[in-house]
């Protein structure tokens, strides 16, 4: 290895222990008794990330559109240690249902300490074919429900010292083919609630807002649509929920899951030609 390289490999090694070292610890009984709102949680991350606060002792409201399934999730998570477990069935894509849900869990909660916004509507993966219309109901729900929650939350979660949890991707982050639509809602999402950091900041507000870019995670819809596709690693839901709320509950401003996606993000912009042409080799498609 040249004296460069060995410098580069020494430097990313310090960063990498200084971040380790200045990072909060987490503290398992902050969340014995939280108020949590997690939304999408009838499956994927989102019931992962229910069990989880579940076995904290948290107390949970959960949503999605299917409520027998929510029902089960539910049951699931008295039985794993819930202090409470309730939920109420929500179409995002409608315009009045993201604030029924947070005045729901208001009332039943009498507070919240964590809103985590989770969700995500269903969209093809394939070549863009100009369907507007998706893209616009996609957006309803993939992006003005997330900030119309927040909002909504947004003078309990001051009240609470709370904390704001957004679910992002990779693909909020640097564009990818085949996912088009998808990708637009999730650069939304950074740029909004990277603005919105900043706000909050500059208030000296009490609520703090994690956004978390997420690599592919081993969910049955993510991989139902990579299959045989692409020969990227998947990593478990389980795994990626856990380090979610890690990341809100220590009020950490990012979380890069798994931990190479960060890099990524940086080669994209260092090494844009050679990360262009890994992106667009990394699929088995031929459209
Ligand atoms: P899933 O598709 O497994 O789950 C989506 C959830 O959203 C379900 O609970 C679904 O329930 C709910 N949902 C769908 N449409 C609506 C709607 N119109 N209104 C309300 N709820 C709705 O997603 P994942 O678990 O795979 O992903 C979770 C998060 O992680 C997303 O934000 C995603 O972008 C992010 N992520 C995931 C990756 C992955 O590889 N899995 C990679 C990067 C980021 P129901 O059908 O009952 O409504």
């Amino acid at each position: 290895m040249g004296t460069f390289m060995k410098i580069i490999f020494a430097s990313v090694c310090v960063a990498f222990l200084a971040v380790k070292w200045t990072a909060p610890s987490f503290d398992a009984d902050s969340l014995r008794g939280a108020r949590v709102v997690v939304t999408g949680a009838s499956t994927g991350i989102g019931e992962q990330m229910a069990y989880h606060y579940a076995r904290f002792g948290a107390q949970i409201v959960i949503t999605a559109r299917r409520e027998k399934v929510l029902q089960q999730v539910a049951e699931k998570c008295l039985s794993l240690g819930a202090q409470k477990a309730l939920y109420i069935a929500a179409d995002m894509a409608n315009e009045s249902d993201p604030n029924k849900v947070v005045d729901f869990a208001l009332e039943k909660l009498g507070g919240l300490d964590y809103l985590v916004l989770n969700h995500i509507g269903p969209s093809p993966f394939a070549l863009w074919d100009g369907d507007v219309e998706h893209t616009r109901w996609l957006m309803k729900v993939n992006f003005f429900s997330y900030i119309q929650m927040a909002w909504k939350a947004m003078a309990s979660l001051e009240q609470s010292k709370g904390s704001l949890v957004i679910v992002s991707s990779l693909l909020g982050k640097m564009s990818s083919p085949f996912v088009a639509p998808y990708t637009s809602t999730k650069f939304a999402l950074n740029g909004f609630f990277g603005a919105l950091q900043h706000e909050l900041a500059m208030k000296k507000s009490n609520v703090s807002i994690s956004i978390c870019t997420l690599g592919l995670i081993d969910t049955e819809a993510a991989m139902e649509k990579v299959r045989g596709v692409t020969n990227v690693p998947a990593y478990p839901a389980t795994d990626a929920a856990f380090n979610i709320i890690i990341t809100g509950a220590t009020k950490q401003p990012e979380l890069f899951y798994p931990w190479f996606t960060h890099f990524v993000t940086l080669s994209k912009d260092w090494f844009p030609a050679i990360t262009n042409y890994f992106i667009q080799n990394s699929y088995n498609y031929n459209p």
